[in-house]
C-alpha cells in the first residue's frame, strides 16, 4: 500500500467531480489518482488535504494508494485508498523544478500525434497510448471564446508546440469559468494581466473515450487540464531582471471584444476549417452511407460525426468505401454534440428515432436536414417551434430526388385540369412506413391545386378484399407496393374522358437523392424555422 508523493499538475473539472494528476517526485513519471467511482472521479472528501485545504496546482502531496489501475487510454491511473492526502509543501524546490523540466514534451507530437485526439480501438488489448498526460511550454498561446448556436459559450486554447498548431478545449478549474465569463472573442494572457515575463505551462490530458464498449475505434480528446505559470526558479536568467509591476486583470471592454470577433476570420485555424460541419444520423443505413459519401466528396463540407447503432466503432469513410475519414461511428448523438462542433445534422434514421434526434440537434443549435419519413404534423409543428426558438433553420424533405420534386409539381399542374387521380408508390421491401412521405405530399399538393371536384364514384362498389382500393388521402386512393428491386418509384395516374395521363418517377439508385441532400445542407442554415419540401429550395 504505497504512499507516493506527486507534484500536482492537473486539477480539472470532470463531470460533477475532479480529475487530479501529477508527476511523481521519485522520478517515475506521471500518476493520476482515481477513486472507485465511475470514471475514477474524485470528490471533495478525496482531495481535501490534512490541513483542510483543497489540493491545488503545484502542491506537493503525499497520497496513499491501493494499487495501479491502468486503463488502455489512461495508463497512469492509480486507485487511491480512503485515507486523507497529506500536503508536503507549497514551495517547489530546485529538484521539483528539475523534475518538471525533465518531463516537458516539446512536440510537434503531443500524446502520440499532432492532432487534437487519438483513436481508441476498443478491440485492442492493453494500453493504446504510452502516456495520457503531458506537460508543455506552449508558444503563441491565446484563447478563443466562441458561442455555440444554443447560446452556450465554448472556450478553446490555441497554441503552437514544436511547429504544430493545437486547438484544444480547456477543463482547468479556474480558467474555464474565467474564460467563459468573457465576451466572444480572441484573448491573450496579456488580457488577463499576465506579465510577458511569466511562462505559461499547460498540462494536457486525454479525455475518457467517446463510447468505448464497442468494437472498432472511438476517440479520446486532448484537453487542457491545467494552465498555470511556471514556478519561481523556472527561468533564473529572466527572473533576475526586474519585472514591471503587474497590472490588475481588467475586463475586456465590449468594443475591443467586438473588434476581435471580426478578427476570428483570420485566425489560422478558422481559415483552414471546412465551411459546414455535418453530422450524419443513420450513417450505417442504406441512405446514411450515401450521405456520408456525399459529404466526404462535397466541397466546403466536413464530416464531423457519424451516428448509428450498427457498425459502431467502424470508420465512417472506410464503411462507405472511401478513404479513412477518422470519424468512427458512435451511438450517442447527445454526448457527442457536447464535445464536437456541428453545424448541420442530416437524419436518415427510422420513423421512431428521428424526432428525438431532431430535438437533440435543435437543443444544441444544430440545423437538421431530415430525410427520414414518418414525422407527424404535430411533430413537424414542434420542430418548427423549436427551430424558431433557437433562431435557426430546419429542413424536411419527403423526397430529395429532384426528379421526384418535379413529378409532384407536374402532378399539381395536371390536377387543375384533371381532378380524378390515384397514386401508386413502389419501394424496396425494407421500407417501414406506408404510404411514403412523397405519396402523401403529392396527394396534398393535388388537393390544394384542384380547381374542380373529382368525378364521384358509384357508392355501391364492393371491396372483395379489404384495402383493395388502397388507403385514401382525402378522396385520393394511395397504393403502396413493397418489393425487392425497387428503390423509390411513384406513379400519379390521372383519368379523364377517353384519356389518361401518367406521371412517373423512378429513383434507380440512392445516389439520386444526394444532390438534393447536399443542396439542403448548404441552404438550411439560412432558413427561418422549418421548411418542408425540396421545391422550396430550388429557386
Ligand atoms: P435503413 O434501415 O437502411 O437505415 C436506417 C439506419 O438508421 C440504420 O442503420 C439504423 O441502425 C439507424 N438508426 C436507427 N435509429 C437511430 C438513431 N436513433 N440514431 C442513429 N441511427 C439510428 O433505412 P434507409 O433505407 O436508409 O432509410 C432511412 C429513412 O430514410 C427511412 O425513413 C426512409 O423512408 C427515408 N428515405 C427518405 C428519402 C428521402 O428522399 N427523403 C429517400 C430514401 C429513404
Amino acid at each position: 500500500m504505497p504512499i507516493i508523493e506527486i507534484i500536482c499538475l492537473a486539477n480539472s473539472r470532470k463531470h460533477s467531480g475532479r480529475c487530479i494528476a501529477g508527476l511523481r517526485t521519485d522520478g517515475n513519471g506521471w500518476m493520476r489518482p482515481v477513486s472507485i467511482l465511475p470514471e475514477g472521479i474524485l470528490q471533495e472528501r478525496h482531495y481535501t488535504l490534512t490541513d483542510d485545504s483543497e489540493a491545488q496546482l503545484l502542491d506537493v502531496i503525499r497520497i496513499p494508494f491501493d494499487k495501479p489501475r491502468p486503463q488502455p487510454h489512461h495508463p497512469e491511473d492509480w486507485q487511491i485508498r480512503p485515507d486523507t492526502w497529506e500536503l508536503s509543501t507549497r514551495t517547489l524546490t530546485k529538484e521539483h523544478i528539475a523534475c518538471l523540466k525533465a518531463n516537458l514534451t516539446y512536440g510537434p507530437e503531443l500524446l502520440g500525434n499532432a492532432e487534437d485526439r487519438i483513436l481508441y480501438p476498443a478491440s485492442a488489448h492493453g494500453s493504446i497510448t504510452e502516456s495520457s498526460l503531458a506537460l508543455v511550454q506552449p508558444e503563441n498561446l491565446h484563447f478563443h471564446v466562441k458561442a455555440r448556436k444554443n447560446g452556450e459559450k465554448q472556450v478553446r486554447v490555441l497554441f503552437e508546440l514544436g511547429g504544430a498548431d493545437y486547438n484544444l478545449a480547456i477543463t482547468d478549474l479556474e480558467w474555464e469559468p474565467r474564460l467563459k465569463s468573457q465576451e466572444i472573442g480572441i484573448y491573450t494572457l496579456d488580457d488577463f494581466g499576465i506579465s510577458p515575463f511569466d511562462t505559461p505551462l499547460l498540462t494536457i490530458s486525454l479525455s475518457e473515450p467517446l463510447l468505448s464498449e464497442v468494437a472498432g475505434e472511438n476517440r479520446c480528446y486532448k484537453l487542457v487540464a491545467a494552465l498555470f505559470l511556471a514556478p519561481t526558479g523556472w527561468n533564473p536568467e529572466v527572473e533576475a531582471i526586474e519585472e514591471p509591476p503587474i497590472p490588475e486583470p481588467t475586463p475586456v471592454p465590449a468594443k475591443r471584444a467586438a473588434k476581435r470577433k471580426s478578427e476570428e476570420v483570420i485566425a489560422p485555424s478558422e481559415t483552414t476549417e471546412p465551411l459546414i460541419r455535418v453530422a450524419v444520423a443513420g450513417a450505417a443505413g442504406r441512405m446514411g452511407r450515401e450521405v456520408v459519401r456525399a459529404v466526404l466528396e462535397a466541397e466546403g463540407m466536413s464530416l464531423a460525426l457519424a451516428i448509428d447503432h450498427q457498425n459502431v466503432g467502424a470508420d465512417a469513410g472506410e464503411l462507405v468505401g472511401c478513404p479513412r475519414a477518422n470519424v468512427p461511428i458512435i451511438e450517442d448523438l447527445e454526448s457527442a454534440l457536447k464535445l464536437i462542433e456541428v453545424d448541420v445534422l442530416v437524419d436518415f434514421t427510422l420513423p421512431d428515432s428521428v424526432f428525438k434526434n431532431l430535438q437533440i440537434a435543435l437543443a444544441n443549435g444544430v440545423s437538421p436536414v431530415v430525410g427520414t419519413t414518418g414525422l407527424s404534423s404535430e411533430q413537424l409543428e414542434r420542430i418548427d417551434a423549436l427551430a424558431k426558438e433557437k433562431g435557426i433553420g430546419a429542413f424536411v424533405a419527403p423526397n430529395f430526388a429532384i426528379g421526384a420534386v418535379l413529378m409532384m409539381e407536374f402532378a399539381a399542374q395536371a390536377a387543375k385540369y384533371m381532378p380524378d387521380v390515384e397514386i401508386i408508390e413502389l419501394h424496396h421491401e425494407k421500407k417501414l412506413d406506408s404510404p411514403s412521405g412523397t405519396a402523401l405530399l403529392t396527394a396534398q399538393k393535388i388537393v390544394e391545386a384542384r380547381t374542380q371536384a373529382p368525378t364521384p364514384l358509384p357508392t355501391n362498389t364492393v371491396e372483395k378484399i379489404a384495402g383493395a382500393r388502397g388507403a385514401t388521402f382525402g378522396d385520393i386512393p394511395v397504393h403502396s407496393v413493397r418489393l425487392q428491386g425497387f428503390v423509390a418509384s411513384q406513379e400519379v395516374l390521372f383519368g379523364g374522358l377517353g384519356q389518361t395521363l401518367t406521371i412517373r418517377h423512378d429513383s434507380l439508385d440512392r445516389r439520386s437523392f444526394m444532390p438534393g441532400v447536399v443542396l439542403s445542407v448548404r441552404k438550411v442554415r439560412a432558413l427561418e424555422g422549418l421548411v418542408v419540401g425540396l421545391e422550396k429550395l430550388l429557386v
